[in-house]
């Protein structure tokens, strides 16, 4: 019953901060209208429209009243956050306080690069506190690798324009963190994730911070923490 309120908060949570990104990339008000509304028609959505995960699968993926699609990126953020969180907490206030902040930043950062290609960099700070839940590193050698590997990338990036100046930062980051061997595995799995996308959508130009995100959280799995 406990996961289950854990699950429902983090879901909701993982919602509002999507609807805000959102409204911060459109340049829109993030006060009014107070209550999430429609993006095509503006109409202010009743709460059962606003239930996590569910109201989508009700509604079946439409708005209730212009039959809008709706962009299934707000479950699925939804559903990631809601299932990390659960797997991660432990039920300590200052450790789940860390993972839920790693997570939001995440999503947060993932919501901005996928809806309009921006990465408010401030964002990556919320990253930062899990260090105190990571294995203990040399972070005076993380900073050099980092370094290296930021330059390497700013350098690949210059002559193929493959990588944003955000993807590069949020990859510095990680490198801090966790060293460079995790972050080369995090570089090798969002790839793979990307092909996938990319065969899938036939997009040429895909944002990468999803891909680096969802990486990153299945890395914080794989060590645990
Ligand atoms: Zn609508």
């Amino acid at each position: 019953m406990l996961f289950l309120i854990l699950f429902i908060f983090a879901s909701c949570l993982a919602s509002f901060i999507v609807s805000c990104s959102q409204r911060l990339v459109e340049q829109k008000s993030l006060i009014t209208p107070y209550r999430s509304c429609c993006n095509n028609c503006s109409h202010i959505l009743p709460w059962w429209q606003l239930i996590p995960i569910l109201s989508f699968i009700f509604l079946q993926g439409r708005c209730f009243f212009c039959n809008h699609k709706i962009n299934i990126y707000l479950p699925i953020a939804e559903l990631i956050s809601g299932t990390a969180f659960v797997s991660l907490a432990n039920l300590d206030l200052l450790h789940d306080s860390i993972i839920l902040l790693f997570i939001m930043s995440l999503i947060f950062l993932t919501s901005t690069d996928f809806f309009a290609n921006i990465i408010y960099s401030i964002a990556l700070l919320g990253l930062l506190p899990i260090t105190f839940l990571s294995i203990p590193q040399n972070y005076f050698h993380n900073l050099i690798a980092a370094s290296t590997i930021a330059i390497s990338l700013l350098l690949f990036s210059n002559f193929t324009g493959a990588l944003g100046s955000g993807d590069i930062e949020f990859l510095f980051f990680v490198c801090i963190i966790w060293g460079w061997q995790q972050t080369l595995l995090i570089i090798q799995a969002s790839s793979l994730v990307m092909l996938f996308f990319f065969l899938y959508t036939h997009e040429k130009k895909l944002p990468l911070i999803p891909a680096l995100s969802l990486s990153t959280l299945l890395s914080l799995f794989l060590q645990g923490c």
